[in-house]
């Protein structure tokens, strides 16, 4: 079906932020069990209830006609949906056609060994894979259940299939702090960007966040007595605050919601794997497009543009709470 240019304006939301990028979350369910993401036993959606590929596809479509340039594909583990490639598939002929400007996927990087070379074929370019240590002792018990070889091996296959990487490491205190220089030279030394994320107040995990969430501010200082770091073009336009590593010649982003807003220049909606718009990840509010779609897509524009008036300001994550979970909704129903 092509896209229909005459009733195409863009998405915009009540503080004139409009929307050209799109997270789309493509299951809830996932191979590992990340002690900061999830709780060590999960109860996921029924299949009934996780859309199609093609449900997918008509509810992007209506975003990409109205100026949304950028999908990026997450989940949960998005590589554990059986299908995922007919819906990289379906996404590759939009960028063929010009209607899209990159299509990309945040990944844990288990199964990237097996897919990389698809993704590329269906106009992938960049990718993120999360890697929080480069011990293996250390990476199966922040995971619970992995083997970080199978991660190693899916970073060498992406590299090898010409995928840029960005590697995204949710910061810690402890092992963290005194891993991350290695983790700077891993990243650097193989051409990847690496960015450090705060650890956000998302769901029960049976772990206690007043433990381990480590500020950026303060990450960076100690960084800063050891590394020369210059700001930096923040090539992918999203609220990573981006330094140059004179030392090592590569990048160091910080994604610091709990110590630095960001939202002002906020240009991102998030589509659950059910079907709901969320206009904020710190907030609860959102929509169910499925519903709407049902009936047509007049009505899912409808009820884009309804959602998008109550999209806040602002999110309200508070440093001083981070021990009680903002919202009970975890990370992995939407993929950041
Ligand atoms: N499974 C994929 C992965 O791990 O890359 C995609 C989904 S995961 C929820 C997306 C990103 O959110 C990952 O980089 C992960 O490290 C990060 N993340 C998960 N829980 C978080 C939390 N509570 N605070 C900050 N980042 C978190
Ligand atoms: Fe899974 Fe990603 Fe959450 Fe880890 S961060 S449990 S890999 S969804």
């Amino acid at each position: 079906m092509p896209f229909d240019a005459s009733n195409s304006a863009p998405f915009v939301d009540s503080f004139g932020r409009a929307v050209r990028y799109l997270r789309l979350s493509v299951t809830d369910r996932c191979d590992l069990r990340c002690t900061y993401c999830m709780a060590e036993k999960m109860t996921f959606l029924p299949r009934r209830e996780v859309l199609s590929v093609g449900e997918m596809l008509r509810l992007a479509r209506v975003f990409v006609a109205h100026g949304t340039r950028k999908i990026r594909i997450t989940g949960g583990e998005p590589l554990v949906r059986s299908d995922v490639m007919e819906l990289f598939e379906g996404l590759a002929a939009w960028r063929a056609s010009g209607n899209l400007d990159e299509i990309t996927l945040t990944t844990n990087g288990t199964r990237l060994a097996r897919y990389a070379e698809d993704l590329v074929r269906c106009g992938v370019r960049r990718v993120n894979v999360s890697l929080d240590t480069l011990d293996a002792d250390r990476y199966r018990a922040l995971t619970r259940i992995g083997t970080i070889q199978r991660v190693l091996d899916g970073i060498d296959a992406a590299r090898a299939a010409g995928l840029h990487i960005r590697l995204n490491a949710v910061a810690s205190r402890g092992a963290f702090e005194a891993e991350v220089d290695d983790l700077i030279r891993f990243a650097h030394g193989r051409g990847m960007d690496l960015a450090i994320i705060e650890e956000m107040p998302l769901g029960q995990t049976g772990c206690d966040r007043g433990q381990t969430c480590l500020s950026n501010a303060s990450l960076r200082k100690d960084l800063s007595q050891r590394w020369t770091m210059t700001p930096a073009r923040n090539a992918s336009g999203g609220p990573a605050q981006v330094f140059r590593v004179a030392e090592t010649g590569g990048t160091l982003g910080f994604i610091s919601p709990m110590s630095c807003n960001f939202c002002a220049a906020c240009n991102r909606v998030r589509l659950s794997c059910t079907g709901r718009l969320f206009t904020c990840l710190g907030e609860e509010g959102s929509v169910d497009l499925r519903d709407a779609a049902q009936r047509s897509d007049a009505a899912v524009i409808a009820a884009i543009r309804e959602a998008l008036w109550h999209k806040p300001e602002r999110h309200s994550f508070d440093p001083a709470t981070i021990s009680t979970p903002n919202l009970e909704r975890h990370m992995s129903a939407l993929g950041g």
